[in-house]
């Protein structure tokens, strides 16, 4: 293996690799704003310049120091290499950069929503000079909306140019460009275009500065009091790699996680503002039976106990009952529930709830598929409910199951959908003869006839694993805890079967649960499931909020 030294440290790499990918590989620091990862090279921002001393072949591969200073992010890093990013020369052109960067910058950190997570801010600090000697009047540029959820402020830019290489190298929808030359240079959208393509909020997360910013997160939190929870996309069948924001139980953002194999660095509009629902007003909150809430407003404890009674008492009457598990569910809440169905009924009907699609999947110029399945687990579920010995129906054949066989007297229903799944045909088919358990998250059509409705959490208020579209099972943290006295579908498919069998109910713990899967036959419960990394692990921010 080939071998270089950065910055006094001898490193290891193969094949063709600038000196910047290497030195990043082994966790050392060298500046840069333009270079990204997953975008072409330009090597304009000038920051990562070094001082590059090479053996010389002509000169009995004497090591010789190239007399200027090169691009780390263009310069391929080379056998015998020896490289420093902070002698004098390379520091004096870190000094000059950054001074050249901050001559027309607004340094309004104040009142910007990157401070806190802003290279210019940090790179000041490290590599900047103390003394300010610009003492013209600076430049100021437009701000302005260029998309649905975009905001430009164009006095904080610092023309890396990140943002144009984004759309037209990896959505190859081209909406920026570069206007104007020299000092008065900005970023813009093309006359009469908007910036509004399905991951458009992807240039947010690549602005080294605050330039480009997020609309949905305006003003709205300190990023330094935020704590970030690895978690999947649970809107759509990508499986797409995120990090869930948020503080004092709030999400406030949703942002990629890297994941080479699936999401690379990028992720939908879609499901970058998706999330809102976890809020939506028509949220069930408190359990009820018969439409009207199990009224101790002061103690859970005891309103869960009433309404789960109840569920329990009406299935177990009902005798011969079909479940219906939401594809929009984890692989353990699937678990819980087709057990608790199995201990009421050992002939029960299992079947996957809806699975909602919009147009067919969309393939972005780099490769990145946008997916027109909207629901995050429909294998995972169907995977799960097939391990119990059971034929498993489809949403279709469910409703015409329920329209042919008077049989079936007793019904559990799963939504947790972001928006209404319940059509009139279903409405129809499910009936008002027998009795109804649902649960779910959003009021539907059913939430008001069913006998019985328990409030579901969200997939960002539990912990779980979801199979995505191309078969790869992930597991995701609880990010918060779930609305006031909602419980994952994993714990209430607990606490169900412990009211049947009489016994006290355990706290759910998804690692356990997928134990037990895999001790049932579902071996890919543990050999299969991709977890976050070490790096990935919830960080808990060092500053805390204090409510005066
Ligand atoms: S707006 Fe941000 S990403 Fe785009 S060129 Fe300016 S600094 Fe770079």
């Amino acid at each position: 293996m080939a071998t270089c030294t950065i910055n006094n440290a001898v490193c290891e790499f193969e094949g063709e690799q600038s000196i910047l990918a290497v030195a990043e590989a082994h966790g050392i620091e060298i500046p840069y704003y333009c270079w990204h990862p997953g975008l072409s090279v330009t090597a304009s921002c000038r920051m990562c310049l070094a001082e590059i001393a090479a053996p010389n072949p002509r000169n009995d591969g004497k090591l010789e120091t190239i007399p200027k200073l090169l691009p780390t992010c263009q310069t391929p890093a080379a056998e015998g290499q020896v490289i420093t990013t902070h002698s004098a020369k390379a520091r004096a052109n870190q000094n000059s950069v950054m001074e050249m960067l901050l001559l027309n910058h607004p340094i309004d950190c104040p009142v910007c929503d990157q401070a806190g997570e802003c290279r210019l801010q940090d790179y000041a600090y490290h590599y900047g000079r103390t003394g300010k000697r610009f003492e013209e009047e600076k430049i100021t540029q437009h701000k302005k909306g260029i998309g649905p959820h975009v905001l430009l402020y164009s006095d904080r830019c610092i023309m890396c140019t990140r943002c144009v290489r984004f759309t037209s190298e990896i959505t190859g929808t081209g909406e920026l460009m570069i206007d104007g030359r020299g000092a008065t240079e900005s970023i813009d959208v093309f006359p009469g275009q908007a910036l509004d393509n399905p991951l458009s909020g992807c240039v947010v997360d690549l602005c080294p500065v605050g330039s480009m910013i997020d609309k949905d997160f305006l003003f709205s939190q300190r990023v330094w009091f935020l704590k970030s929870t690895p978690s999947i996309d649970g809107l759509t069948s990508s499986g797409d790699n995120i990090l869930l924001e948020h503080n004092d139980g709030e999400i406030y953002r949703i942002k990629p996680r890297e994941n080479a194999a699936i999401n690379r660095w990028w992720i939908t509009d879609e499901l970058r503002y998706g999330w809102h629902f976890i809020n939506d007003e028509s949220r069930c909150l408190m359990p009820t039976i018969r439409n009207t809430p199990v009224f101790d407003d002061r103690d859970a404890d005891i309103a869960w106990e009433a309404a789960e009674a109840a569920a329990v008492d009406g299935l177990r009457e009902a005798g011969h009952i079909a479940v219906l598990v939401s594809p929009m569910l984890s692989c353990e809440d699937a678990w819980h529930l087709g057990t608790l169905a199995q201990a009421i009924d050992p002939n029960v009907v299992l079947a996957v709830g809806p699975i909602p699609y919009d147009g067919q999947d969309l393939t972005m110029k780099d490769g990145f598929v946008v997916r027109s399945e909207k629901a995050p687990n429909a294998r995972g579920v169907r995977r799960v409910l097939e391990s119990l010995g059971c034929d498993v129906l489809e949403a279709d054949a469910f409703s015409q199951t329920l329209g042919g066989d008077a049989s079936i007297r007793g019904l559990i229903l799963t939504g947790n959908y972001p928006s209404e799944w319940v059509t009139p045909e279903f409405a129809a088919a499910v009936g008002n003869e027998r009795f109804t358990v649902l649960i779910d998250t959003l009021c539907n059509t059913l939430t008001g006839s069913c006998n019985v409705l328990l409030p579901g959490a969200t997939w960002m208020e539990k912990a779980g694993t979801f199979e995505n579209a191309t078969g790869c099972l992930q597991s995701f943290k609880q990010a918060v805890r779930p609305k006031r006295w909602c419980k994952s579908e994993a714990q209430i498919g607990m606490d169900l079967l412990a009211v049947l069998q009489g016994e006290p109910a355990g706290t759910y713990c998804d690692a356990t649960t997928r134990r037990s899967m895999a001790e049932a036959g579902l071996s890919a419960m543990s050999s299969d499931v991709q977890h976050p990394s070490e790096d990935d692990a919830q960080a808990e921010s060092d500053m805390h909020l204090i409510v005066l």
